[in-house]
């Protein structure tokens, strides 16, 4: 007996090959790029993820929480590769990073004495990131406690490494933020220069998202966070309007990796003027040929595409109608007569020559876009393809 999930998700090697290739030349040789991998790896999976980016020669990971640097830390195929907690880690799950060399940001007293008092008993030094409020008011020192944190880290050098000074940006993908991100930037670059002017020497000095990385080239530095443009995605469009303004040909450098599809279950025919699925939110205005497809808003798939998301059939692109139910959406095939059960249904990807992209979903804001891929749950099975 065989038992299936109702949908599928493949990630291309090829893809993320040459998204890297792509970053590596604009962020120049001297530049590590460190790959976002929190939220799943953006829904791609932690698991099939993380040793297929060593293999394409990744050597840093970003995680938000401990959990997450957990599961990469088992997924990781190199054992010299690094892993840091840029957000959330407990305090009595500081010894297990410190042991295991994963690095963490500090951004508070108590986890920076929790994390002294962790290092002296595993007789090891902690790995620390210290971040700095610059104007995002969300974590980071503020001017008294970097004082304060600077003074623990010179009085505690062997239980304490500095291994790096750190801020992040409050909207870089949008030139709304310019005023903001520029006194970010100013803010970040002084008191970077106070710690030099007091001898601190910590190796990384990192700001830039993938939208900073690509827009104000100083914030690189030596490492650059990318998240979302190693998956094959813009920030926003904006920053693709704006980079791709200095090329000649408008191609899109990126290629996504990630496709997701599932199979028709069921082909029906639906009179003109009946109503379709739960409630009267799609009114048949013609005879309508329809499909139902096992993927619904518990698969990850937002009820907020109810009328509105599309679909790949035969390498034809299909609307779906109506409400999306918790483990069903209907399609409409009219037109298509070939389809049939059991045929390929595509929601993100490649059909043939069409691709379906997150974003032509609709005019959705970016945001529904990163909301649909990270909700992608855990347990549909993902493969790496060529
Ligand atoms: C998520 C995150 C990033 C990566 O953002 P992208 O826009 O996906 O490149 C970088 N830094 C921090 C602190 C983050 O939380």
């Amino acid at each position: 007996m065989k038992i299936h999930t109702t949908s599928y998700i493949q990630i291309s090697r090829k893809a993320l090959e040459n998204n890297l290739a792509f970053l590596r030349a604009q962020m120049g040789p001297s530049v590590r790029i460190s790959s976002v991998v929190k939220g799943n790896a953006y829904g791609h999976g932690i698991e099939p993820f993380v040793p297929l980016a060593e293999a394409c020669g990744v050597n840093h990971f970003s995680v938000f929480e401990a959990n997450e640097a957990y599961l990469v830390k088992q997924a990781l195929q190199q054992p010299e590769t690094e892993v840091m907690v840029m957000g959330m880690i407990n305090n009595d799950e500081l010894a297990w990073a410190i042991e295991n060399g994963v690095s963490f940001y500090v951004f508070e007293m108590d986890r920076m004495k929790q994390a002294l008092k962790a290092a002296q008993r595993v007789g090891k030094a902690a790995r620390i990131h210290l971040e700095l409020e610059t104007g995002m008011n969300r974590t980071g020192f503020c001017e008294q406690g970097w004082q304060e944190a600077a003074r623990l880290l010179r009085e505690n050098t062997e239980h304490l490494r500095f291994e790096g000074l750190c801020t992040h940006f409050a909207g870089a993908e949008s030139i709304a933020n310019y005023v903001r991100v520029t006194r970010q930037r100013k803010n970040f670059n002084r008191i970077a220069k106070w710690f030099r002017s007091q001898q601190f020497t910590p190796s990384l000095y990192h700001t830039a998202c993938s939208a900073a990385a690509i827009r104000y080239p100083p914030t690189r530095m030596d490492m650059v966070r990318i998240g979302i443009l190693q998956y094959g995605f813009w920030p926003s469009r904006e920053i693709f309007i704006e980079y791709s303004s200095q090329l000649d040909n408008k191609r899109d450098p990126l290629q996504r990796l990630i496709s997701w599809s599932s199979k028709i279950m069921d082909v029906k025919s639906v009179k003109a003027g009946e109503y379709i699925g739960y409630g009267n939110s799609y009114l048949a205005n013609e005879n309508l040929r329809i499909a139902t497809v096992p993927v619904g808003y518990a698969h990850g798939f937002s009820r907020s595409l109810s009328n509105q998301g599309r679909a790949l059939v035969h390498g034809r692109r299909v609307a779906v109608i109506g409400m999306v139910n918790m483990n069903m959406v209907t399609i409409d095939v009219t037109g298509l007569e070939q389809a049939a059960k059991g045929d390929e249904v595509t929601f993100i990807g490649f059909q043939g020559d069409m691709e379906l992209s997150v974003s032509s979903f609709g005019e959705f804001s970016h945001q529904v876009n990163y909301e649909l891929l990270t909700r992608l749950p855990a347990n549909i099975p993902r493969m790496v393809v060529e």
